[in-house]
């Protein structure tokens, strides 16, 4: 999962690329599965932006990830306006391991998470 982000904001570079992230939430626990590409996504150099008005009502999608190609392992505070769903995954420039990669909840506070397998 991890590595799929991760190739895939190697992909999209110098751009951003924005995934889906499928999974399921319990209380204090948050399981992602999936990651996919979003429907109508585009690619800028600004923010990737999808709608979330183009999905179908779709309670598995707990979040997205997206990369920066800055390099920069926080949210910007476009990121915050457009947050959508429990969890924001960002991944940043060089995207080599899970260094690059670091989990945010809706208030912008990064949380801890932990690779059950990849
Ligand atoms: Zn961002």
């Amino acid at each position: 999962m991890i590595l799929s982000i991760l190739e895939y904001a190697v992909t999209c570079h110098p751009k951003e690329g924005i995934l889906l992230l499928r999974g399921e939430t319990k209380k204090n626990e948050i399981r992602i599965e999936e990651v996919e590409i979003p429907p109508l996504s585009t690619h800028g150099l600004g923010f990737s932006s999808f709608s979330p008005y183009m999905l179908p009502i779709d309670f598995s999608i707990i979040g997205t990830a997206h990369s920066h190609p800055s390099g920069v392992l926080r949210p910007s505070s476009t990121d915050m306006n457009k947050f959508y769903g429990r969890i924001m995954i960002i991944a940043a420039y060089p995207y080599r391991t899970e260094r690059d990669i670091a989990v945010f909840d809706g208030e912008g506070k990064p949380i801890q998470y932990e690779i059950i397998n990849d």
